[in-house]
């Protein structure tokens, strides 16, 4: 049935699953890009050379506050509770070594630290959200620091005013202070060193300022301190340091893994589209139309596909030039693909000069007119074609077939009626369609 007719085609209920179609003529890349990701190259240099001071550049060491800052401020609330716990408990220490002042360490202890930390510890629990959101990292460590260094002031103010004959002894609070500031509450490497030299400096003042019974004990105190301080500090600084590594080794997979997504993203598409027009390969189509044939003939819907075939190409090859032929292979897909606008309606290449369009749920009126439509698309490009020999521009000619899908029936025998439509086509004078409709 040659026709010549324009028309419109209704839309049907459509709801097969349709891969997102190309829709513009390629614009594929060559080769998935090898290009790593800035930060990761980054990252990988910072682990093979390491980072001095203990600090990343800006970017990086931002993104690395924020990247552990809700378990970071965790660590540092159950750290911070268990540190209180440790404070009071050295109220036996208190009660051993200065039981004279033991009013004045309650007070200290129980009356003032103690409702001060748990202020401060409440609100960090209660508003987790808000102290991230709201508070700079530094002002975080800030606090927990000002906290070590006011345990600290606390042992000297008792060392102050006590008049006990072991009040030496008492100095070692320095230490304990000091160890869990540095390991187990673990400040931030330059945070530990400041409150270690603010701890050891009122250990000093301590020493000298304040008479002691034992003043021969005093040096060797301030020299295990001093190497407390040392140890503890190089203590800190390996765990800083081992943190700062994992969050580089991470950040490095993540955007490996990025990198790899992208790569396999983009082979997938490769190998489903054709290279030189953009439209679906013959491959792909294959795979569509088993399947919106397999759905078709389940619900005993009517089906469609049309067969398209640039008229006289060898000729236009052979005037115009190869590169020119490709070039008007393009323009064809385009409008081929631009005229056919069903989400369901999946156009491709389907060898050489050939197309294909698979029309699910078109009827025969549908399809025809859909074919008529893409065959007039393409006479209005209106590409000159010098060797033709019907036309003085490029034309199609077009085969259409038409059936009601049903399980009995292989997709293959619509192709091939389209097909014989199409060679019907072709002898029946080329730039036209033929209907070819399966009963
Ligand atoms: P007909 O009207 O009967 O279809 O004649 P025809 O010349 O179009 O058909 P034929 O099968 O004799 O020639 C098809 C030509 O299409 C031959 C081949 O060189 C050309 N061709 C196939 N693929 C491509 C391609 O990717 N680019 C270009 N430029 N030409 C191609
Ligand atoms: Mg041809
Ligand atoms: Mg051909």
């Amino acid at each position: 049935m040659p026709c010549r007719g324009g028309g419109t085609m209704t839309t049907a209920r459509l709801d097969l699953p349709m891969p997102e179609a190309p829709q513009s003529i390629p614009s594929l890349p060559d080769h998935a890009d090898p290009q790593e990701h800035p930060q990761a190259t980054l990252a990988g240099q910072l682990l093979t050379r390491g980072f001095r001071w203990m600090r990343f550049t800006r970017g990086l060491e931002s993104e690395f506050q924020q990247h552990g800052a809700q378990k970071r401020l965790r660590h540092l609330l159950i750290s911070g509770m268990l540190s209180l716990l440790v404070f009071n408990g050295f109220l036996l220490a208190d009660w051993l070594v200065a039981p004279d002042v033991l009013q004045q360490a309650v007070q200290v202890r129980l009356g003032l630290f103690t409702p001060m930390a748990l202020l401060v510890l409440g609100f960090g629990a209660l508003w987790s959200e808000l102290v991230l959101r709201r508070f700079p990292q530094a002002v975080i460590e800030s606090i927990v620091l000002v906290s070590s260094v006011s345990a600290a002031a606390s042992v000297a103010y008792i060392l102050s005013i006590t008049q006990s004959v072991g009040s030496a002894y008492y100095h070692v609070g320095f230490l304990v202070v000091l160890a869990y500031g540095n390991v187990v509450q673990r400040l931030r490497f330059w945070y530990a060193v400041t409150a270690s030299i603010a701890i050891m400096a009122m250990h000093l003042w301590c020493a000298v300022m304040i008479p002691t019974p034992e003043p021969r004990l005093m040096p060797a105190i301030a020299a295990l301190l001093l190497f407390a301080a040392f140890f503890t500090l190089m203590a800190n600084y390996a765990l800083e340091r081992d943190e700062r590594r994992r969050f580089l080794l991470s950040l490095r997979r993540r955007h490996l893994l990025q990198q790899l997504d992208n790569a396999h993203e983009q082979l997938q598409r490769i190998s489903r589209v054709d290279g030189l027009t953009g439209v679906f390969n013959r491959h792909h189509v294959q795979e569509y139309l088993e399947q919106a044939w397999r759905r078709s003939a389940h619900q005993g819907d009517e089906f469609a596909v049309i067969l398209l075939d640039v008229d006289h190409f060898k000729k236009y090859n052979d005037f115009y030039g190869h590169q020119a032929g490709d070039t008007c292979l393009q323009q064809v897909a385009q409008a081929l693909k631009d005229s056919l606008r069903r989400p369901v309606d999946v156009v491709a290449r389907f060898g050489g000069e050939e197309f294909i369009a698979v029309l699910p749920q078109a009827d025969a009126v549908q399809a025809s007119q859909a074919a008529e439509r893409v065959r007039l698309a393409i006479e209005n490009l209106r590409l000159p074609h010098g060797a033709s020999e019907t036309s003085p521009v490029v034309t199609v000619s077009v085969g259409v077939a038409s059936c009601i899908a049903t399980p009995a029936r292989d997709s293959r025998t619509v192709i091939e009626a389209a097909d014989q439509a199409l060679y019907r086509a072709k002898h029946g004078g080329r730039n036209r369609m033929v209907l070819q409709r399966l009963i």
